[in-house]
């Protein structure tokens, strides 16, 4: 089976926690122990996992990846938003998990994240359970 949701961003970038969508999608599907893909089909958003206690985490993790200057380099794609799709591969465009007793195994402090490179728009993300 694969689950679809969308995500409405609502800045130019930011981290946006879908965890609960995914383990809804997961307990929906009835799988005890497998494996979920979580994908999302955009080429300047991308899927990752990180910290879900200080959300600091998540502004830092977007401060940090701008601090890079690819910002200042003449691109040629005429649609502008090269460092968004340059965001977009560094970080990639999937994660997978593994599920025990019907449970994402994440860590404590872990979150799944959208991350939204050239926002806002409307996103959707795919969650493939096996
Ligand atoms: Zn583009």
């Amino acid at each position: 089976m694969v689950k679809i949701f969308t995500v409405k961003t609502g800045y130019s970038e930011e981290l946006i926690d879908i965890t609960g969508k995914v383990s809804a999608a997961v307990a929906e599907s009835g799988v005890k122990e497998g494996i979920a893909c979580i994908f999302t089909p955009h080429t300047t958003a991308a899927v990752t996992i990180n910290e879900n206690a200080d959300p600091d985490v998540k502004s830092d993790i977007i401060l940090g990846l701008g601090s890079i200057n690819i910002e200042a380099v003449d691109y040629a794609h005429m649609e502008g938003n090269s460092p968004a799709h340059i965001k977009s591969s560094l970080v990639g465009c999937s994660e997978t998990v593994i599920i025990d007793k019907g449970r994402l195994m994440l860590g404590t402090w872990q979150g799944i994240y959208l991350c939204e490179f050239d926002g806002p728009r409307t996103r959707e993300v795919f969650v493939k359970i096996i």
